[in-house]
């Protein structure tokens, strides 16, 4: 299939080989990964060198813990204001969309939240320009959606937020893309579009922000506990983990992030070329300058074209074209693990449906 999934998305078809084989019998253990105790060398080697892929992949710095999680991003929008969101300082919010909402949505269950600044009179086609963000002096951080992957909008550079910690949800976009990781107080992410399965969140944070969660936060939800504890507290997802890391080796086997970077933006300009160069029958949703390397949105004259878009498309073989349901229209996501062939099929597919109802 060609999988253009928006999550969970594609795995790499290696990576998927790759755990086949060692499914049953771990590394000559007798016995699958997913049985083995979580405290044992095997498992102490996966969760380590998960976190020591992630950080030479992404050029962590060595003030930052990656913490390997559980509850997806979705716990994150929460767990994010429960310990950092201190009384007397408001969370601060960049609504660029409906995972911006979400996240803002949690964050008035937990303290003062302000929008810092909201592309909605935009419908959210686009992310706010750096100077239409406005920072308030008793922020406690300020949160971005580097990649909003129903609108397919992404920032192309952060702002600078001086003392304020720099958060970002980084979803749908993480690892597609060098990141300056020193800009940020905490990145996290659910591993199911570019990391690997659903099951394991990661979320990248700066020491002195993991150092003391507030007492009143259970242990579970505490950054605290889990940067201690290497994110061996509790059980954790040792499969999606372990699923992770094979992604992770991938990556370096491409070369690294700048490379996929690179292919990322051939991939999405096969179908933006594709869009562009239709005379107005695919139409962007995005603004130029707004546009996702990952989530590509677009819409054509009716509902009806749209649906037999879908129709003919799934014939051919792709998948996951249909748009989001609370946006609707088209939607390709192709993260990293989508290949140039597949986005080349697709923009050859969208000009023949074209010459056929065009
Ligand atoms: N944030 C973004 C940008 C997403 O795309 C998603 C899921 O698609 C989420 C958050 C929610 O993630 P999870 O399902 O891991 O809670």
């Amino acid at each position: 299939a060609y999988n253009f999934n928006a999550g969970p998305a594609a795995i790499p078809l290696e990576v998927l080989q790759q755990a086949q084989e060692q499914f049953v019998d771990y590394q000559g253990a007798g016995m699958s990964i997913m049985e083995m105790s979580h405290r044992s060398t095997f498992y102490e080697q996966v969760n380590n060198e998960t976190q020591d892929l992630m950080r030479e992949l992404f050029q962590i710095p060595e003030n930052y813990h990656v913490l390997l999680l559980q509850g997806g991003a979705s716990t994150q929008f929460a767990m994010l204001p429960m310990n950092l969101l201190t009384p007397g300082k408001v969370g601060a919010y960049v609504q660029t969309g409906a995972w911006a909402d979400k996240a803002i949505k949690e964050a008035k269950v937990i303290g003062e939240m302000a929008v810092a600044a909201s592309t909605a009179s935009d419908s959210f086609m686009r992310v706010p320009r750096l100077d239409e963000i406005v920072v308030p002096e008793n922020a406690a951080y300020l949160h971005v959606t580097s990649n909003e992957t129903i609108g397919g909008t992404q920032f192309h550079e952060f702002p600078d937020t001086g003392s304020v910690p720099l958060i970002s949800d980084m979803s749908s976009d993480i690892l597609s893309r060098p990141v300056d990781i020193g800009k940020f107080g905490l990145i996290y992410a659910g591993a199911q579009k570019n990391l690997g399965p659903s099951g394991v969140t990661v979320v990248i944070i700066r020491d002195d922000l993991a150092a003391d969660s507030p007492k009143s936060i259970p242990a579970m939800l505490r950054y605290d506990t889990h940067a201690k504890a290497k994110s061996l507290y509790n059980t954790p997802p040792s499969f999606s983990v372990f699923m992770m890391k094979l992604v992770l080796q991938w990556i370096k086997g491409k070369g690294g992030v700048a490379q996929l970077d690179q292919l990322n933006r051939d991939k999405t300009g096969l179908i933006y070329d594709a869009i562009d160069g239709s005379g107005g029958f695919y139409k962007g949703c995005a603004h130029t300058d707004s546009r996702s390397i990952m989530n590509v949105t677009f819409r054509m004259a009716n509902e009806e074209l749209e649906k037999l878009f879908v129709k003919q498309s799934e014939a051919e073989g792709f998948v996951g074209l249909k748009g989001h349901r609370d946006v609707g229209g088209l939607r390709a996501s192709t993260y990293n693990a989508v290949t140039l062939e597949s986005c080349q099929a697709l923009a050859q597919f969208m000009k023949e449906f074209q010459q056929k109802n065009g």
